[in-house]
């Protein structure tokens, strides 16, 4: 039986030097950020702060200078991303781009797609919506029915895309389609295409989450015409492409560290002497967080090192989402106080708006069922 690889690695001191620089640029940037802000985390789009990263060459960090880049050592992006995730500053505007859109153009793009896309991505100004699930597809993403069918001077798409993050937001989508039927192969006949959201024949409707906001959309396409340019790879290729684009997804740090705010507030809740049991939670969070630390970090590390962790990451994903989603779980029943939205203390709200969000964690970026399918397939049991 195959079994996982997570070596023990540390960050080299040029990693750490820029630790200080981005804590430095963070602490003033959100410095009217409450508790309850920096629990959206990831959720929170906000393109000034994206300009702003991407003006420090923290956005396209390890890309080719020729592209915009920056040639910087994953590990270097790791602690710009630790750093960013753990503040809870607002990341989506440039982060679905940096993290997997621009990886997936430099990948398998055009070479005019790449001089055209990356610089912009790179400084900050383009935001990125992932067009993947459909109403009657999500964990069985090569079932997708929105055809793509090929006509004079590109491609006429027809379907609907749904629980499109921050679509009404965004410049641009990577949308998987079918451009081709093949019957009984639903991987094949699958292709890749950078999607103007600004598009005719794209209507957006936003989907309310159970917390009141806006994030979610609908997107359909009705004779939609996506010029021949705008197609990533090759034509039917699009499965291999989108499990590479999975990939870069789950490889990040971000999925271990959504309920830290919470945290860090009842650390500030517990005092300088806190009760036993708070203490222990504490300790038991902790314990938790640094392990799961390691097990990322050595992620990044196979990264760097040009290898393929998408088994290691699929561990990270699970054990990470079930360590946040345990979180607000246990300091509720700590505390026995109903969370609270809109009014009352930081904590409160911190932890009412974890409450409400924490389920979707083992959702985004693929279930856990399907993480757990993907493990097995690579530990060689099914
Ligand atoms: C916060 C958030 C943001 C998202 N953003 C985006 C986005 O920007 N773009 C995008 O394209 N999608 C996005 N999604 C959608 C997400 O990728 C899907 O919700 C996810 O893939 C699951 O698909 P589904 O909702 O159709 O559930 P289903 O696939 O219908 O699954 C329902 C249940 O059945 C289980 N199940 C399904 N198949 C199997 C199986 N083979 N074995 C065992 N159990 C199984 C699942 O684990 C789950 O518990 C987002 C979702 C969330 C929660």
């Amino acid at each position: 039986m195959a079994t996982f690889n997570f070596e023990l690695s540390t960050l080299p001191p040029e990693a750490e030097a820029l630790r200080d620089e981005v804590r430095t640029f963070l602490r003033q940037e959100l410095a009217q950020y409450r508790g309850a802000d920096r629990a959206r985390s990831w959720g929170g789009f906000n393109r000034d702060f994206s300009r702003r990263m991407g003006e420090r060459g923290w956005s396209g960090m390890t890309w080719p200078k020729k592209y915009g880049g920056h040639e910087r050592s994953a590990l270097e992006r790791y602690v710009v991303l630790e750093e960013t995730l753990a503040a809870g500053a607002p990341v989506s505007a440039h982060w679905v781009a940096d993290r997997q859109s621009g990886p997936l153009l430099l990948r398998f793009g055009t070479e005019e797609q790449r001089q055209r896309f990356l610089p912009r991505i790179a400084r900050g100004e383009l935001a990125f919506a992932i067009g993947m699930s459909e109403p009657d597809s999500g964990s069985d993403l090569a079932s997708i029915r929105t055809r793509a069918e090929k006509v004079a001077g590109g491609y006429r798409v027809n379907g609907t895309k749904i629980w499109t993050s921050n679509a009404h937001l965004s410049d641009y989508a990577i949308a998987l389609f079918r451009t081709k039927v093949v019957p009984d192969k639903k991987h094949e006949g699958l292709s890749q295409f950078l999607v103007d959201l600004k598009s005719p024949g794209i209507s957006i409707r936003p989907i309310i989450d159970l917390a009141g906001g806006h994030h979610f959309n609908e997107v359909h396409f009705q004779d939609c015409l996506v010029p021949d340019d705008m197609l990533v790879g090759k034509e039917g290729d699009g499965w291999k492409q989108v499990t590479t684009e999975l990939g870069f997804e789950r490889s990040g740090p971000e999925r271990y560290l959504s309920s830290l705010q919470l945290v860090i507030e009842l650390i500030r809740e517990a005092g300088q002497e806190p009760g036993e049991r708070a203490a222990a939670l504490i300790g038991h969070f902790t314990a938790h967080l640094v392990t799961l630390r390691q097990m990322s970090l050595s992620i990044a590390t196979m990264l760097q090192a040009g290898q393929n962790p998408n088994l290691e990451a699929a561990v990270v994903k699970d054990i990470g989402t079930t360590f946040e989603q345990e979180i607000p779980e246990a300091v509720h029943a700590l505390i026995g106080a109903e969370p609270r939205v809109g009014s009352g203390s930081d904590f409160e709200k911190t932890l009412g708006y974890l409450v409400q969000h924490a389920p979707s964690f083992s959702l985004r970026g693929g279930t856990r069922e399907v993480l757990r399918g993907i493990i097995a397939r690579g530990l060689g049991l099914r």
